[in-house]
């Protein structure tokens, strides 16, 4: 297995790249990997991903 598959897992349920599909992130440390199903929780409750990943403090939870 190539050594890059180690990060290759969703920053907020860590489920893998052989589990599920996954969109790439690019922030100022490099990159990380977010589900589709994770992906609402970043656009909508971004606060509770500060924490995994950088530059998240600074997106506002999109209201609707
Ligand atoms: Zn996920």
């Amino acid at each position: 297995m190539p050594a890059q598959d180690q990060n290759t897992h969703c920053v907020n349920c860590s489920r893998t790249v052989e589990e599920v599909p996954l969109l790439m992130l690019v922030h100022r440390a490099g990159n990380a990997y977010i589900c589709p199903q994770c992906l609402p929780i970043l656009i909508h409750q971004p606060q509770e991903l500060v924490s995994k990943l950088p530059g998240t403090e600074a997106l506002q939870p999109h209201e609707h």
